[in-house]
């Protein structure tokens, strides 16, 4: 939230604010691709192992496109630039997306029951 880097005043804390925002940033460029809300998606970070999810990613905004970073390691773990005719889509960083579902009514063979 942005309130967390201003103080009563409105001045800064500390130097410059944040240069990121969170994952829900992502919602709308992935929401022309993925038929899921892919900021409810739980991402394992490639470089550190951490689970986490894609809404908790730190999103740098100021680049072109957009680059989520995991919070535990920094690593990059996606990279979403939207041109004019098409996107590109760059998931390296994440070693696995999971993904929820609505259920099928069958079996489900290794689920933890979450
Ligand atoms: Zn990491």
């Amino acid at each position: 939230m942005t309130e967390s880097w201003l103080t009563q005043s409105g001045a800064p804390q500390s130097g410059a604010p944040p240069s990121w925002v969170d994952g829900n940033e992502l919602a709308g460029a992935l929401a022309e691709v993925f038929a899921v809300d892919v900021t409810t998606a739980q991402g394992v970070c490639a470089g550190c192992g951490r689970m986490a999810p894609v809404a908790e990613t730190r999103v740098f905004d100021r680049a072109p496109g957009l680059v989520a970073r995991c919070v535990g390691c920094s690593a990059v773990l996606l990279r979403v630039v939207r041109g004019p005719d098409r996107i590109w889509l760059d998931l390296r960083g994440m070693a696995c997306v999971q993904i929820a579902m609505p259920g099928t009514g069958g079996a489900s063979p290794d689920g933890p029951g979450a």
